[in-house]
């Protein structure tokens, strides 16, 4: 369930130490080294699985969980504006540490971040064919 050259797997086990804000058996959440914002957190499982994909269904469900939990929390005690849930998977999606993980970014009016995306037009026939790509 560990992965000897993962660092994630060291913090998460406490190895290397961090600045923890929860753990649990199955969880530790500790502050981002490269924060987007004041008080940018990473969500992550003490077992090893790279990405999204890998995730076991109840472990996703217990972090999800766990981030509705610390967004209240983080947001009341930061006097946050609004949070932002991010989860990379792949390089070409911006993932650069191979270990599951879920990025809590607490907002503030002006932080001066681009979390969100530029929105593209698409046609209707565009939206049928995706459409039919993902469910047939
Ligand atoms: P990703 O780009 O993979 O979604 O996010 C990786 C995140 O981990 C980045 O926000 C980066 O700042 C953070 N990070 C990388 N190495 C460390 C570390 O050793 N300790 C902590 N606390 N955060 C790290
Ligand atoms: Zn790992």
């Amino acid at each position: 369930m560990r992965k000897d050259d993962c660092i994630f797997c060291k913090i998460a086990n406490g190895e290397i130490p961090s600045k923890t804000l929860y753990q649990d058996e199955n969880f530790r959440v500790i502050l981002d080294l490269g924060p987007a914002t004041r008080g940018h957190a990473l969500i992550l499982p003490k077992a090893h699985y790279a990405n999204l994909y890998e995730l076991p269904e109840d472990t996703a469900a217990a972090a999800m969980k766990l981030a509705k939990r610390m967004a209240g929390t983080m947001t009341e005690k930061l006097h946050a504006d609004g949070l932002n849930l991010v989860q990379n998977n792949g390089e070409t999606a911006g993932q650069t540490v191979m270990h599951f993980h879920l990025h809590l970014i607490p907002r503030y009016k002006d932080d001066g971040q681009h979390i969100l995306w530029k929105p593209n037009t698409v046609s209707e026939e565009e939206l049928e064919e995706i459409q039919k790509q993902i469910t047939e």
